[in-house]
């Protein structure tokens, strides 16, 4: 793309846009100011933007800054490193409601607010804010917003962009006749097309469609929601603060699992806040730090128990750890103690498959990561792309009885390693745990003890998608008659 020096100097590019998309790359807040000017200078260079965020319909803010301990394999000690245990919440919200309209939703990004001896404070304040149990919200006139702002020249890319989402929302409610003079209301102003569309234009008409938005555009009450969005210390529960969270319409409560040596704590956490009423959690689960791969597994039912027991919900979402510090800053193939790399990508294979959290339901979970801790570390061990496709390479063996499936690739891998030696079992573990299996198998071609087995780590992916494969048409006959899906077990 050639553009002239003419095109930036006499500010062309405002008239007429010439890119498509334009990326901005920003890595720390104190850079925040440079970064909000950047996008909107980028924003004046592309042709059309009409990104919905998916949540900006919330407040966002805190009521303490840093934590009160100091993890080896987290930046908040780092980032901020003194403990400040109250900031005012009230205020900003007014301010904002004042300018924006109420928001739906109060996202408290908090590092560890129950490390606060003002906790009790913190949370009479949310409850003077509006999001006391059971709290509802109703969606303001967001036309008027819209309208009062652009007029107030706040910031016109924004609400010239806003008003011509609302005028099409309005329009695809109108129906018949009243909907044909709408749109050539519309038409007539160059409103129904983003390029052409200006603030003259938009302000022109919005004494007319203010009283059809207001009419038409009715919002039901709705529950809001708090979050605490970094998550509460497992640590700190006391059946008095339990019941303080109780009292606002906290969802989901975000509690941080990340050492089986926690269980105690963690445990207690859950049955207090279950206890105050609170119903649906959301818990991290640090994995590739200090722990053994079995600690992950243990900790996931734990949670799956949990939620039979208590009836409630809970969410787990493992995470990978990578180091923030030292040698291995940033490494994103770095391997914990008691990891290797296939046990890693084997949990990244199921993750994808369940689109990365782990829900209520023991059927569920004992699909995704077997029913008891042999069959773990079965999954663990099994070929990438059968753990990806599992229902599939099942059903090739089950159904099919072909060469490639899972049942045949379990026959193979007892029978290898029962006909092993000692060293050469620890040897081929060895090349499997390694996940190099293109070189290994070429490698071991000739080791007639290993290479069977090392067939079936081939990637086979590659096969299930490329058209005229065997595996590819099989493929095609099990999608017209798939396994039946497990679904996650809603409340
Ligand atoms: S408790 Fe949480 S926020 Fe505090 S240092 Fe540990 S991981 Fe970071």
């Amino acid at each position: 793309m050639i553009t002239s020096k003419r095109y930036f100097q006499k500010k062309e590019y405002e008239k007429e846009p010439i890119f498509d998309r334009v990326y901005v790359v920003t890595l720390f807040t104190f850079y925040w100011k440079i970064t909000v000017d950047t996008i909107n200078f980028a924003k004046k260079l592309v042709k059309e933007i009409n990104y919905r965020y998916p949540e900006t319909n919330a407040y966002y803010g805190y009521m303490t800054r840093g934590c009160i301990r100091k993890c080896s394999f987290c930046a908040v000690p780092t980032l901020e490193p003194q403990y400040c245990e109250y900031i005012p919440l009230k205020q900003r919200i007014d301010e904002i409601k004042s300018k924006f309209g109420e928001q739906r939703n109060l996202l408290l990004l908090d590092n560890n607010v129950l490390a606060s001896p003002r906790f009790p404070e913190i949370i009479q304040e949310i409850i003077d804010c509006g999001f006391e149990k059971g709290a509802a919200y109703t969606e303001p006139n967001q036309y008027a917003i819209a309208l009062r702002n652009l007029q107030s020249g706040l910031n016109d890319i924004a609400y010239i962009n806003k008003l011509f989402c609302l005028n099409v929302d309005l329009l695809s409610r109108l129906k018949g006749e009243q909907e044909q003079q709408f749109f050539n209301l519309l038409d007539e102003n160059k409103l129904l097309n983003t390029k052409t569309v200006t603030k003259e234009n938009l302000l022109k008409v919005a004494g007319d469609i203010l009283p059809l938005y207001t009419k038409y555009v009715r919002k039901l009450p709705r529950q809001r929601y708090v979050d605490f969005n970094q998550g509460v210390d497992a640590r700190l529960f006391t059946e008095e603060n339990a019941m303080l969270l109780g009292k606002i319409n906290i969802r989901p409560l975000r509690i941080a699992f990340d050492n089986i040596k926690d269980i105690k704590y963690y445990e207690n956490a859950i049955r207090l806040s279950a206890k105050a009423g609170i119903k649906d959690f959301s818990n991290y689960l640090l994995y590739n730090f200090n722990d053994k791969p079995i600690d992950l597994y243990q900790r996931l039912k734990i949670n799956i128990e949990l939620c039979e027991e208590l009836d409630i919900n809970i969410y787990s979402f493992p995470m990978k750890f990578h180091p923030i510090t030292g040698e291995d800053r940033f490494n994103r193939d770095y391997l914990g103690r008691y990891w290797n790399r296939k046990y890693i990508r084997a949990i990244q294979a199921i993750l994808n498959a369940i689109k990365g959290k782990v829900g209520r339901g023991k059927e569920f979970f004992y699909k995704a990561f077997g029913e008891s801790e042999e069959q773990f570390f079965k999954i663990l061990e099994m070929p990438e792309t059968f753990i990806l496709y599992r229902f599939f390479f099942e059903w090739l063996g089950e159904v099919k009885n072909y060469s490639v499936s899972t049942m045949s690739w379990w026959n193979c891998w007892q029978e290898t390693f029962s006909l092993l030696t000692e060293q050469e079992t620890a040897d081929l573990l060895e090349i499997i745990h390694q996940n190099k299996f293109s070189l290994q198998t070429e490698l071991y071609v000739d080791n007639t003890k290993f290479s069977k087995l090392l067939s079936f780590y081939t990637n086979f992916r590659d096969d299930v998608v490329t058209q005229g494969t065997e595996l590819y048409i099989l493929k095609q006959e099990y999608d017209k008659n798939p396994t039946r899906k497990l679904r996650r077990k809603k409340r």
